[in-house]
């Protein structure tokens, strides 16, 4: 591990004690053109003296926006401690978590991965436009029929044409032969450009893309494409769980990746993480963004610099070998969980190395998938499939209980 290091409670309130101190101080010198400032003392008392153990709600009481992207050109001076800490937060997960060379990504802390999914898109719509002088409607986004719904959000803000591709019903893998017809009918439609949107774990299931599918049809047909990975879910998850899988920054083709902090990390909401190689970025570069110092290129303006903090406090509390220790003890719960299914002739589906089990509808009491939150794949008419996601919270107890209510199925 290059920076994922683990760091004690006071380490990191001497790095952040640090990082704030950079930032401007509304109450020293003179500070009249920047339309911000801490916090309102009235009601948020920056006296109270819990805050002294507590050094994001300091963070959160000194206010610092991260407008923009920090990890190029200029930013706002006078934020320029905390924005240190958002850029050691990028780095540190390109390259320990997601495989890419030192400073080789550009990043920064979305609202979430709605947000870094519609930049993805944002930026390729971009390129192709500027690249190759055509407009949106030769664009397309091919994403499986299991993506996430913020992929169909973007294709209607940007205008780029979404085009589902069929998933195998038990492995929910991508069907090639359905990705075949689906490009040939975009053709057909006058696309000739392609943002691929590849799952490191979809939402639902936990079913994991493999990117090389695409790009083989790609490829093979000669179209230029963009790679996106959306790691919304998994991608705190998955790279620990499986190294060595195509959809990190090892795989030359990948461009960006999707993360959520405050999925499976549990940081506060508000903790998405777009991370994209170098050199594409500037593409969506707003000119007219002149009173902000540096290069406005996100699609959020005004940001709390605080979400980076958190961010930063999980990661460095764990370090790497403590991440892995807590996705292990994750997956042997949903192991024993599925275990228990398995012996009732449960029907599920499930990835060997995600926290997800999709169970089959048909085979659970409704009752029993009510009392215990399961989520439904449709909330209009009735349901395929419930889930359940072995997070945090969702301890052995908790799955000994749920087993203890389930009953075979008749029908199997
Ligand atoms: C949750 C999720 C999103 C959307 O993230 P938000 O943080 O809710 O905006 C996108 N993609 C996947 C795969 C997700 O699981």
């Amino acid at each position: 591990m290059q920076y994922w290091k683990k760091l004690t409670a006071a380490e990191q309130d001497h790095r952040i004690t640090h990082a704030l101190e950079q930032n401007i101080n509304y109450s020293q010198g003179f500070s009249l053109g920047v339309p911000a400032s801490t916090l309102d003392d009235k009601v948020f008392y920056d006296k109270a003296p819990f805050l002294k153990d507590a050094p994001l709600l300091r963070t959160y009481v000194h206010n610092p926006n991260h407008i923009g992207c920090h990890t190029l050109g200029e930013s706002e001076p006078f934020f320029r401690g905390t924005q240190e800490i958002e850029r050691e937060v990028i780095e540190l997960l390109s390259v320990d978590m997601l495989c890419a060379p030192e400073q080789h990504c550009d990043g920064y802390i979305t609202a979430g991965g709605t947000e870094a999914n519609m930049q993805a898109v944002w930026v390729y719509r971009n390129y192709f436009q500027q690249e190759f002088k055509e407009s949106a409607e030769s664009i397309a986004i091919i994403a499986s029929e299991d993506t996430h719904y913020s992929l169909a959000k973007a294709s209607n803000v940007f205008g780029v044409e979404l085009f589902p591709v069929k998933v195998d019903v038990e492995s929910r893998k991508l069907i090639i032969a359905d990705v075949e017809k689906v490009i040939k009918n975009a053709l057909k439609k006058g696309k000739r450009y392609f943002i691929v949107i590849a799952n490191m774990a979809t939402t639902m299931f936990g079913s994991v893309d493999d990117t090389s599918v695409y790009t083989s049809v790609l490829e093979k047909l000669s179209l230029p494409f963009k790679l996106h990975v959306d790691g919304a879910f998994g991608g705190f998850i998955y790279p620990v769980s499986e190294p060595g899988s195509n959809l990190t920054f090892a795989n030359s083709q990948v461009s960006s990746i999707t993360l959520d902090a405050h999925k499976m990390l549990q940081a506060p909401y508000g903790t998405g993480v777009f991370l994209i190689r170098k050199g594409l970025m500037p593409y969506v570069y707003t000119e007219e963004a002149q009173y902000v110092n540096g290069m406005d290129i996100t699609l959020s303006g005004s940001r709390s610099g605080a979400n980076a903090i958190a961010v930063w406090m999980i990661l460095q509390t764990y370090g790497y070998y403590g991440w892995q220790e807590k996705i292990e003890t994750l997956l042997k719960r949903t192991d024993w969980c599925c275990k228990a299914l398995d012996e009732r002739s449960i029907r599920y589906y499930r990835h060997p190395k995600m926290n997800i089990i999709a169970i089959c509808a048909a085979d659970i009491e409704k009752a029993v998938a009510e009392k215990y939150f399961l989520v439904p794949d449709t909330h209009h008419g009735s349901p395929n499939w419930y889930k359940i996601v072995v997070m945090d919270h969702v301890g052995m107890e908790q799955l000994k209980d749920f087993v203890s209510q389930l009953k075979s199925p008749i029908s199997n």
